[in-house]
C-alpha cells in the first residue's frame, strides 16, 4: 500500500473502495471520510451515536490490514482454498468465552477464512475496558488492528453479538446500523433486545466472495508479497 498518502486521501480511496465492492445499494451508506480529521487511529463503533458516525473506511482499512498479513504467512502453501487469521485475547482475558463463540460462529458459518487464536501476536487482537464510545474495531491503516470490546457496552447489549459483529469487520464487512436483528453488521442499531450473534445468508455469502478473491488475486500475482 502507498503511504506517502496523507491519511485524508488514504481514507477518501479507502471510502470509494467500499463503496465499489457495496453492490446491495443497502449497504452504500454515505461516506463520511471527507469531513473527518485523519486521526492516527481510525475506528468504527458497535452502535450509532452523533459522536461516533460509522466509518467504512476505518473498517476497510483493518481488513485491507488484517488480509494482508493472513496471506503473507501462507506464502508457501500454493492451491490454498481457506485463509486462516490469526488473533491474540491475552489483552481480553474477561471475554475469552464469547470470543471463542464469536470465533465457532464465524468458521462454521464461512468456508473461504477460518479464525485461529494464537499465543503470538496474531493478525488482530482484542482488547478489553472503558471507553466512551463503546466497542469498536480500530487500525492504525498500517498493518495494526484490534477489536475494543467496552464493559458497559457488553453489558447492555448481548455480548457475544457485540464480539461477533466487531470480528465482521476484521472479516471485510462494513456497518448498516438500519438493518434488522437477523443481520449482524446492524450492530446497536436494533437495540438493546437484540441477541442474534449469526451473520445472515447474504453476509456470509459476502464475506466468503471476499477473501475468495483475496485467493484469487494471491493467485493472479504469484507472489503474496506484492498483496496489497
Ligand atoms: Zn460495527
Amino acid at each position: 500500500m502507498n503511504r506517502s498518502r496523507t491519511g485524508v486521501v488514504a481514507a477518501l480511496g479507502a471510502a470509494a473502495l467500499v463503496a465499489t465492492l457495496s453492490a446491495p445499494a443497502a449497504f452504500a451508506a454515505p461516506a463520511p471520510a471527507a469531513e473527518q480529521a485523519a486521526p492516527a487511529f481510525r475506528t468504527s463503533t458497535y452502535a450509532p451515536s452523533a459522536s461516533s458516525a460509522e466509518d467504512q473506511a476505518a473498517n476497510r482499512q483493518f481488513f485491507e490490514a488484517v488480509m494482508k498479513s493472513a496471506l503473507k504467512k501462507q506464502a508457501a502453501k500454493p492451491g490454498i482454498q481457506v485463509v486462516t487469521v490469526t488473533y491474540n485475547t491475552s489483552r481480553a482475558p474477561s471475554f475469552r468465552g464469547q470470543i471463542s463463540q464469536s470465533t465457532q460462529i464465524w468458521n462454521s458459518s464461512v468456508s473461504n477464512v477460518k479464525l485461529q487464536e494464537t499465543s503470538a501476536g496474531g493478525d488482530f487482537q482484542y482488547r478489553e475496558g472503558n471507553d466512551s464510545r463503546g466497542s469498536y474495531a480500530s487500525t492504525d491503516g498500517r498493518g495494526h488492528g484490534y477489536i475494543f470490546l467496552d464493559y458497559r457496552q457488553n453489558q447492555q447489549y448481548n455480548s457475544t453479538r457485540v464480539t461477533a459483529h466487531e470480528t465482521g469487520h476484521v472479516l471485510g464487512l462494513p456497518d448498516h446500523y438500519s438493518g434488522p436483528c437477523s443481520e449482524l453488521m446492524s450492530g446497536g442499531g436494533p437495540g438493546t433486545s437484540c441477541t442474534n450473534a449469526y451473520p445472515n445468508a447474504q453476509e456470509r455469502q459476502r464475506v466468503n466472495s471476499i477473501w475468495a478473491r483475496g485467493i484469487a488475486v494471491l493467485k493472479d500475482e504469484g507472489a503474496l508479497t506484492k498483496v496489497r
